[in-house]
């Protein structure tokens, strides 16, 4: 479905993702994780060609994601960004109504997915009618999970959807998310700095780390089998902040 071969990319002379190698199968969910400036976002989006790599390859179903063909490619990929990244001078309604429309769909069938849409995030249809700024961080973030996947994407990516959400909230769109992959069968690449979060949806993690992919593969293994005292570290720190609430210290 994805992949990525031998990417590189540097800005100014500074290497930002090395030698990356990355194949994500249909209807999988892989997560990336890393420290903040490891090149989670900038791995994102090269995955739709809004970044072109220095050198390597991007494949998505089998094409090249190219300066010519990112902009027909990334209709078929929805991108939601941590902030929801939705317009502010537009409403809830016409943010998710304006990539269809300017492709021509009518104002029917515009409705119709979107009250598809409305039940299966899970967004009150009265939430349509307010700009981003009278939403919640919640119903933002259910705005734009809409709106990228109005086109019915074959392709999710997913840049830290849920990082700007306070706990309770983030729990609740945690699980929505999940329910929704699931029922969807979509393809997923998602970027969290959260090992907890990455090991509730992932299939497979990759964990980067300055640039490089530290280790890949199933949570577990990450755990058992750290490959470098770095994913030990990586893991140590996110766990030792988790266990110590459950455990209290001797
Ligand atoms: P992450 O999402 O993991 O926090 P990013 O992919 O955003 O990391 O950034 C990786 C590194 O690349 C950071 O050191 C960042 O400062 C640098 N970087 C990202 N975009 C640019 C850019 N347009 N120009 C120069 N440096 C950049
Ligand atoms: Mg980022």
């Amino acid at each position: 479905m994805l992949k990525l071969s031998r990417i590189t990319k540097s800005y100014a002379g500074v290497i930002v993702l090395r030698d990356i190698d990355l194949s994500i199968p249909r209807g999988r969910v892989m997560v990336v994780i890393g420290a903040s400036g490891s090149g989670k976002s900038t791995l994102i989006r090269m995955a739709n060609g809004l970044i072109l790599p220095d050198r390597g390859t991007v494949e998505f179903m089998g094409e090249q994601v190219t300066a010519a063909t990112a902009l027909a490619l990334r209709r078929r990929m929805g991108y939601l960004i941590q902030e929801g990244g939705l317009f502010p001078h537009l409403t809830a309604h016409d943010n998710v109504a304006l990539m269809p429309s300017r492709l021509g769909w009518s104002l029917d069938r515009i409705d119709t997915r979107l009250f598809e849409l409305l039940d299966l995030v899970r967004l009150p249809k009265a939430a349509l009618a307010r700009y981003p700024s009278q939403l919640s961080g919640g119903e933002r973030q259910r705005v734009a999970l809409i709106r990228a996947l109005m086109l019915d994407p074959e392709l999710l990516l997913l840049d830290e959807p849920l990082g700007a959400l306070d706990p309770l909230i983030r729990y609740e769109l945690q699980a929505d998310l999940k329910a929704l992959f699931a029922s969807l069968g979509k393809t997923v690449l998602m970027v969290t700095h959260d090992l907890g979060e990455a090991g509730f949806f992932a299939d497979e993690i990759v964990l980067l780390h300055q640039g490089a992919i530290a280790q890949q593969g199933p949570m577990a293994a990450l755990l058992e089998a750290p490959a470098s005292p770095y994913v030990a570290r990586f893991v140590r720190a996110q766990r030792g902040l988790a266990g110590s609430l459950v455990r209290p210290p001797p």
